[in-house]
């Protein structure tokens, strides 16, 4: 049976996950799932684990366990992505995360794990410049802002910043990330499905990075035996 990959992206703030997370969505024709994303919608939309959410995610802190695996389990409870593949960015954050989505995947092993790589001076500019629509997620910056500012290209809503991209709590992410998510390149290493991208340049040379990594993996799993 024909199936798109199963993807995950790692990588810090700003590192471009969400770009390029749905690029290779759309070129491989699965789904995006991205954790923040989620997240914010559920709390624009005031639901109470939607709102709960929120509390932690204006200060930079991590949402508990609990929350974040019940958004991951939810999507991939009965839709098939689990079978025709997905690009996972966001989640796993830390060990335990890590663990329970092993468990969520079951025999439906990642095909790749992608640590997208970018020094933290390129993304601190990028997140104090960072903007994005508020009822789609398109990303933009102000050095690139959409053709009618502040309006989305793609739906016309609201482009805006995020309350998590003040600079106090961009720090508490870098901080989170070093400690709990970057020790996960390591996991993922260990098992073999791991490769290191460059994520510095334009959006379309990264892209083609990664295109060229899914698709020199799939081409060695065509012609592995069984
Ligand atoms: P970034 O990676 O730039 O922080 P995201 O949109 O991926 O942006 O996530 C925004 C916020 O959502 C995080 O700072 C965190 O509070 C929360 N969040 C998203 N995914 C997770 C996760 N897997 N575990 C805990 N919190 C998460
Ligand atoms: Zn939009």
């Amino acid at each position: 049976m024909i199936r798109g990959p199963r993807l995950l992206l790692l990588g810090k703030q700003g590192a471009g996950k969400g770009t390029q997370a749905s690029l290779l969505a759309e070129h491989y024709g699965v789904t995006h799932l991205a954790t923040g994303e989620v997240l914010r919608a559920a709390a624009r939309s005031g639901t109470r684990f939607g709102l709960e959410a929120k509390r932690y995610m204006d200060e930079g802190e991590l949402v508990p366990d609990d929350i974040t695996v019940g958004v991951v389990e939810e999507r991939f409870g009965d839709n098939g992505e689990l079978e025709h593949g997905f690009v996972l960015d966001g989640f796993p954050r830390t060990a335990a995360q890590a663990e329970e989505l092993a468990r969520i995947l079951g025999e439906h092993d990642l095909d790749l794990v992608v640590a997208l790589e970018v020094p933290t001076e390129v993304v601190l500019d990028r997140l104090a410049g960072r903007r994005v629509c508020k009822d789609c997620g398109a990303i933009y910056h102000v050095s690139a802002p959409p053709e009618h500012p502040w309006d989305c290209d793609v739906c016309g809503g609201e482009v805006v910043q995020r309350d998590d991209d003040q600079e106090d709590a961009i720090k508490r992410r870098l901080e989170l990330y070093e400690q709990e998510t970057q020790p996960l390149i390591a996991y993922y290493r260990a098992q073999a499905v791991l490769v290191d991208i460059d994520g510095v340049g334009e959006t379309e040379v990264v892209f083609s990075r990664l295109v060229d990594a899914v698709d020199g993996k799939y081409e060695r799993r065509a012609g592995a035996p069984a």
